[in-house]
């Protein structure tokens, strides 16, 4: 029974847990990673993936919305009324664009462990989550500083490890304006 209630889509090829943001961290990717949680079970995942497929939109919201979109059409359901019961949870706060996907899906609730200063879509630049707009979906809760100093940890040890995929080439640019 257990077995039968495993969503298809997020279970497949995910006995080792590929999706998550310790796996992006060994594949060379910024380490952000989500779970979509929908009536306590996962039906959706994702991980960072743009440096993999060089496309610049992969992000793990991205990625984990697909995934919550091929479920609920494995399971005849209506993605609708599966995203308004649905809470996100992810490492980094949503930048801009993932927060305008999350809206537009009219996700339920967004839980992120860390703020994001640069890109931040639920309050840190922009707040999709919450402004007023018309024909953008649905505002959406969000609730920061969950299980925060993990994700610190595992951002530390992902610009510690001196990856090629790090985003070296900014740091140096900032440091020449100082
Ligand atoms: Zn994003």
């Amino acid at each position: 029974v257990a077995g039968a209630r495993r969503p298809t889509a997020a279970s497949e090829g995910t006995s080792s847990r590929p999706h998550g943001p310790k796996e992006a961290l060994e594949k060379g990717e910024v380490p952000v990673g989500c779970l979509v949680v929908h009536h306590g079970e996962v039906v959706g995942r994702g991980r960072n993936e743009v440096n993999e497929t060089k496309n610049a939109t992969r992000h793990a919201e991205l990625v984990a919305i697909d995934q919550v979109l091929d479920w609920c059409k494995q399971q005849n359901r209506d993605y609708t009324e599966v995203f308004a019961n649905s809470v996100m949870y992810v490492t980094v706060e949503p930048c801009i664009m993932c927060a305008a996907a999350l809206r537009l899906m009219s996700i339920l609730s967004c839980l992120f462990m860390l703020g994001n200063c640069r890109f931040g879509g639920c309050g840190s630049v922009l707040s999709i989550s919450s402004d007023d707009m018309v024909d953008s979906g649905e505002p959406f809760e969000c609730v920061s500083g969950y299980r925060a100093k993990e994700a610190v940890e595992m951002l530390k040890a992902f610009y510690r490890q001196e990856n090629p995929n790090a985003p070296k080439s900014k740091v140096r640019k900032k440091n020449n304006r100082n």
